[in-house]
């Protein structure tokens, strides 16, 4: 008897990396070992040195096709010395986890995204040629003229569930056809690979129902709000004093530091951090108690409590959550450890 793998791994596309899979057939028995893939169709290699590594890190049971078959996502390696790709982004999260691993650094990422009609390239639930209402109704909305594509938000979160990953809720979002799911907490290395996993389950009921799903950061232009991916951060530390949220937000702030992270925090930075739409500007780092116009929002309980976690909301909807993972890890890890 056989089951199957599906071998799942992060391209080489510019400006903003896509998700790769292909399918291998096991028999009873064996397990998944390492792979490859030609390089050369995915912007990650030259036709003449074509083959790139598939080394699986992260497996799970595939709900998909349910049974004995796995997902399985991999890091992408050379062929010469085993080393990681130039476009392996997770093995910067696990050298940050190494290095800060012992602060128990925990996220929780919430993924918005844009549901697209294919054939009209338009938001899914706008009218055909036209706009909808404006913006109000929509955020946690109920009912058949504020909502569309909850059946494909409810089958991505039982797959979710099924799958083992840490999801931790959904909703929908400011601008209808854009949705919201979260994962969480985990840690820097986890929370990429659920991510990931999540987009990749996404995708796949996308096409079920004729929906492409869009992680777009501006969708549309004008007075509709832009889909980000708010980064909600501790550390043990911060769990338990306001002392250590205090250093972490300082540290974000630092001479240098607001333009490091904004490189690391997706394509488009600028359509969407304008300072409306409850965005900072992206040239300007400011952090406070329950602003949603500040870069980054301390929790009204968290300052209640003084305890817990802060949110950084610059990230796109379009960032590699590795690199934003990275990016905090190093960033607050530092600050903390001297
Ligand atoms: P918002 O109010 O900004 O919409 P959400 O409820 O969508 O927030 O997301 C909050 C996220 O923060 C969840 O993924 C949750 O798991 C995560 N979270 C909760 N506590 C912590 C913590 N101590 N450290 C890191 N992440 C946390
Ligand atoms: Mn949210
Ligand atoms: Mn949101
Ligand atoms: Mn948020």
């Amino acid at each position: 008897m056989t089951y199957r793998a599906e071998y799942i791994w992060i391209d080489g596309t510019e400006p903003t990396r896509e998700v790769r899979s292909k399918t291998k057939i096991l028999a009873d028995g064996d397990t998944p070992g390492i792979w490859g893939f030609d390089g050369s169709s995915t912007n990650q290699a030259t036709g003449d040195n074509s083959d790139v590594v598939l080394q699986p890190v992260f497996q799970c049971p595939d709900p998909i096709r349910g049974g004995d078959n796995i997902l399985v996502l991999c890091e992408t390696l050379l062929t010469e010395d085993m080393s990681p790709h130039p476009t392996n982004t997770r093995a910067a999260a696990r050298a940050a986890m190494d290095k800060y691993g012992d602060q128990e650094p925990w996220f929780g990422l919430e993924q918005e995204y844009t549901m697209v009609d294919p054939a009209t390239q338009w938001p899914h639930g706008f009218p055909a040629h036209g706009f909808p209402g404006p913006q109000g109704p929509y955020y946690c909305g109920v009912g058949a003229i504020k909502i569309a594509g909850r059946d494909i938000v409810e089958e991505h979160t039982t797959l979710c569930i099924e799958a083992g990953l840490a999801i931790s809720g959904t909703n929908a979002e400011v601008m209808p056809g854009q949705w919201e799911f979260q994962i969480g907490p985990a840690d820097t290395v986890t929370v990429g690979d659920h991510v990931w996993m999540a987009r990749y389950l996404l995708y796949r009921v996308g096409e079920i129902h004729n929906v492409e799903i869009s992680l777009e950061a501006k969708p549309m232009k004008g007075d509709w709000n832009g889909a980000g991916m708010h980064t909600n951060f501790s550390t043990k530390a911060m769990r338990e004093g306001y002392e250590a949220i205090t250093t972490a937000c300082e540290a974000l702030g630092a001479a240098g530091k607001p333009e490091e992270h904004l490189a690391g925090y997706g394509i488009g930075i600028e359509d969407r951090l304008t300072g409306a739409h409850e965005t900072q500007r992206y040239d300007q780092f400011s952090y406070g108690v329950s602003d949603r116009g500040a870069s980054i929002r301390i929790p009204w309980q968290v300052a209640k409590d003084g305890k817990g976690y802060i949110e950084d909301r610059r990230p796109n909807a379009n960032a590699d959550p590795y690199v934003v993972a990275a990016l905090m890890t190093n960033t607050v890890g530092e600050a903390l450890a001297s």
